[in-house]
């Protein structure tokens, strides 16, 4: 038997263990390295029938008719190589849901909405979304690599090129509106197009003075890994300052190839950030997504929103209550590396923005009283009191003066009252609740504020 460990195997069960029906040698055994390794191949490959799907994924006989209702709403498009992340014996694939019709989708296909966020609503050209003062949405593409499930702009996926005078329009508006500095440029996934249809686009929008920052949101590097390749990286390289905002939602998505083309995105100076979606039945638990957001650090993507999924038609089965999310950020904050922390949001419906939700650690705010109680990752409670403001500190100069003679301060003793965490070791804890600091010296060492104070100043070099 061969022990061959599939190029697209994920992460986390790269190591020897139970052989997975999953990975190319399980799908496509008799592709070769050349085949697989050519975007433009794995694109043409995607599996886009029900027919074809049935192929690699058995479909019981009840769901045909289901799905193939399904699918005349919402195309299906899965690469090769997403398929290959599939594993064939769980019927509840995190992947495949996704990206493949279920009886859910057919049971609540009439719930949500075809444009939930109302971006057609904020449109002054076909394909702008102008919702924020500085910023502008550009949809340049009506394909993707895969199409999920889930997706927002389900009602804009045609697949035909988007016409070179619309994208014109487009840059137009960007460039006759000087409050733009950041364009979003997105699809549709803009990365689907060839290298040259795209540099023509990122060339118009780069010789916009005003405009400082082009960003492109794509699933591709999870999607289609294989289109990242050199070629392309020259490319983008030349319309710095770019930044890619990159969609992986579960660890399994993690694979080698996904880590490979983000690392060339990355050496190209090109910041990713990720954006995830909360998906009930894929990712709404928090051992998944702690393991999703450990996983992109270790690939130096860092994590930059999780959003609530939206109100789409034919997503309903995915979504969750919002009070899963708040738990799941309440079991990030503190708990973990605060890089690895996204912003979870909720896009406003009809045309709000994001806005971002989570748990609440300001537990009481007295403006007039000048304090705040909050609460830390382990529910301690903490009261900090704000700065006085002026009236009260010249207040208290005028009693000073008053009283005659200004008495030196006390040095760091005047800084013993609760309010200050550090210096009574309020502010510092460890899982069990018990202040530490003090213990071990590692605050004063021993050393009076003056003695610190003139050693520093001894240690000054001589010009
Ligand atoms: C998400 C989005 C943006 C970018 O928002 P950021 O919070 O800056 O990432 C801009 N325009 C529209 C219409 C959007 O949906
Ligand atoms: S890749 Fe993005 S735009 Fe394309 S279908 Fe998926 S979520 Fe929608």
């Amino acid at each position: 038997m061969q022990t061959i460990v599939p190029d697209s195997v994920p992460l986390s069960l790269a190591a020897p263990s139970t052989p997975k029906k999953s990975g190319r040698a399980h799908y496509y055994p008799s592709v070769t390295d050349e085949q697989w390794n050519d975007w433009k191949w794995q694109f043409r490959n995607r599996v886009t029938t029900l027919d074809e799907l049935a192929k690699f994924l058995p479909i019981p006989a009840g769901e045909w008719d289901m799905k193939r209702s399904v699918l005349k709403d919402f195309r299906m498009g899965i690469t090769p190589y997403y398929l290959s992340l599939v594993d064939a014996d769980d019927k509840d694939d995190p992947i495949l849901k996704q990206v493949g019709p279920t009886v859910e989708e057919y049971v609540y296909r009439d719930l949500g909405e075809e444009d939930p966020l109302g971006e057609e609503n904020y449109s002054p050209v076909p394909g702008i979304t102008h919702r924020y003062p500085d910023r502008v949405l550009m949809v340049i593409s009506n394909s993707c690599a895969i199409y999920c499930r889930y997706c927002t702009r389900k009602r804009i996926m045609y697949e035909d090129a988007v016409p070179d005078i619309e994208i014109d329009r487009m840059v137009e508006y960007i460039a006759k509106t000087p409050a733009v500095r950041d364009v979003v440029v997105s699809g549709g996934d803009p990365l689907t197009y060839g290298t040259k249809k795209l540099e023509s686009i990122l060339s118009k929008l780069r010789a916009i003075p005003h405009l400082e920052i082009i960003r492109i949101g794509s699933r591709v590097p999870v999607s289609l890994p294989q289109r990242i390749d050199d070629e392309l990286i020259e490319m983008l390289q030349k319309y710095h300052p770019l930044w890619i905002n990159v969609h992986f939602n579960h660890p399994s998505e993690l694979t080698p190839d996904a880590a490979k083309a983000c690392d060339k995105l990355l050496r190209a100076g090109i910041p990713l950030n990720n954006q995830a979606v909360l998906l009930r039945g894929v990712n709404d638990d928090l051992a998944t997504i702690k393991g999703l957001l450990h996983g992109l650090m270790k690939m130096r993507v860092r994590p930059y929103y999780l959003y609530q999924c939206d109100q789409i038609r034919g997503g309903e089965h995915f979504r969750t209550s919002i009070q899963k999310g708040i738990e799941i950020m309440e079991g990030l904050r503190g708990h973990t590396s605060g890089l690895a922390i996204p912003t979870y949001v909720i896009d406003g419906p009809g045309g709000g923005g994001k806005i971002p939700v989570g748990p609440n650690y300001l537990l009481h705010y007295d403006p007039k009283k000048k304090k705040a109680i909050l609460r830390n990752f382990q529910g301690r409670i903490f009261e900090y009191s704000e700065p006085q403001g002026r009236a009260a500190l010249v207040a208290k100069a005028n009693r000073l003066t008053k009283d005659g003679e200004v008495k030196p301060t006390a040095g760091p003793k005047s800084r013993t009252n609760g309010a200050n965490g550090h210096a009574n070791g309020n502010g510092n804890g460890h899982a069990d609740g018990k202040a530490v600091v003090g213990k071990s010296g590692w605050v004063h060492r021993g050393h009076s504020r003056e003695e610190r104070l003139s050693a520093a100043t001894d240690k000054t070099p001589k010009a």
